[in-house]
Formats: structure tokens, C-alpha cells, sequence
């Protein structure tokens, strides 16, 4: 690998925090009055009613509440606004290679049937002045991934965000993706991994820079 490439793994416990058997901690940063959760509540009691469950049988009584709380936690980052966390830390800096964060962790739920699908994203750019500091870009990923989603406007949305703040000379972005529509119903092989990509300027213009940036990820 030439040394004037830089590569980072995300640190672990970026995405991984959040999920607990205690439920109060979903409500960790969470704006939703006691109306909103009950509101919410409500469409989920309707649900269990609707796939012929009994709402108010012991093991059920809690469950409207405790998915009204997880579902707010699953969806934070329409709470959440990309542009500006990335701002705060953009710094002034003449590196101008290409800096790489790889596999950053996903959990994101498609639009379509509210089933997670999940797996990697990397994220490179190519400064052009501007530097970000490199776990925003993780929390980048995770702003736009706590939405609802489908995969490619995900990609996109990560390559846009980033050109938008930093006007790098490029950015790229590949995500690899099981989705859980297509694993549990049975529409495709079990591990089928959806790949997306998205890129701009240099990664475009250069077929060099671009061939670098893949091999890099493994592509
Ligand atoms: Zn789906």
C-alpha cells in the first residue's frame, strides 16, 4: 500500500452503541413527548391486532411502547442534520491524497417493508484544502442510515453531504448490503450482499484514481 494513502477501520463502538436490554437507554437523546410515543404506541397496538394478535396478552402488554421507543431510536437521523455535524469539524490542511475510512458498520431499514439491511460502507475523498476529522464521516454514514432507506439514495446522500461541505477535488462511496426483504421472504439466496456506489469528480474523471480507491476496499 503507497504511504501516502491513508486508511482508517472505523473505531467499533461507533455503531455499535445504542442497543441495550434496557429500554431507557433508546431514549438516549430522543426529543418525543409523552404524546408522540403514545401515538405511536397506539399504531403499533393496531398492528399486533391486525396480524390477528391479542394486544393485551402478558407477554404483548409492553411491546407497543418498547417498539415505539426502538423505532425512534432506528429512525434518529431524520432528527439529526449531516451538513452541520460535518462542519464542525472541518480543518484547513494541504494533504491532498486520498483518505479512505472503510468498512464502517450500517443498519438502516429498507422503505418499502420496514426490514433492516445492514453490512459495510467506504467512504473516500480527496481533499482539495479541507479536511474533515474521520469519525464524522462514520457519523455521517449513521445520520443518513437511521432513516428510512433504500440502499442507492443512501450512497448518494453519503457522496453528496460530503461534496457539499468539504468541495473536494472527489468523493466515493461503496456500500455492501444484506437485505432482510430479500433474505427472510425468500426472494433471493441467503447471502446475497447488494453492492452501490456512488462517486464524483476525481474518482470519475480518473480511471487511475478510481481502480485505486477499489482495490483499496477490495472491490
Ligand atoms: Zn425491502
Amino acid at each position: 500500500m503507497p504511504s501516502d494513502i491513508s486508511v482508517s477501520k472505523t473505531p467499533s463502538s461507533l455503531n455499535s452503541g445504542g442497543f441495550c436490554e434496557d429500554d431507557e437507554c433508546l431514549m438516549d437523546g430522543d426529543t418525543a413527548s409523552p404524546e408522540e410515543i403514545s401515538n405511536l404506541s397506539g399504531a403499533v397496538s393496531m398492528l399486533l391486532q391486525g396480524i390477528g394478535e391479542n394486544p393485551d396478552r402478558e407477554g404483548l402488554l409492553k411491546t407497543p411502547e418498547r417498539v415505539a421507543r426502538s423505532m425512534r431510536f432506528l429512525t434518529r437521523g431524520y432528527r439529526q442534520n449531516p451538513e452541520e455535524l460535518l462542519k464542525k469539524a472541518v480543518f484547513t490542511e494541504s494533504y491532498d491524497e486520498m483518505v479512505l475510512v472503510r468498512d464502517i458498520d450500517i443498519f438502516s431499514m429498507c422503505e418499502h417493508h420496514l426490514l433492516p439491511f445492514f453490512g459495510k460502507a467506504h467512504v473516500a475523498y480527496i481533499p482539495d484544502g479541507k479536511i474533515v476529522g474521520l469519525s464524522k464521516i462514520g457519523r455521517v454514514v449513521e445520520v443518513f442510515a437511521r432513516r428510512l432507506q433504500v440502499q442507492e439514495r443512501l450512497t448518494q446522500q453519503i457522496r453528496d453531504a460530503i461534496q457539499d461541505v468539504l468541495n473536494p477535488k472527489g468523493v466515493a462511496v461503496v456500500i455492501e448490503a444484506k437485505h432482510l426483504c430479500m433474505v427472510m421472504r425468500g426472494v433471493e439466496k441467503l447471502n446475497s450482499v447488494t453492492t452501490t456506489s456512488a462517486m464524483s469528480g476525481e474518482f470519475i474523471s480518473s480511471p487511475s484514481t478510481r481502480s485505486e480507491f477499489l482495490r483499496l476496499i477490495g472491490a
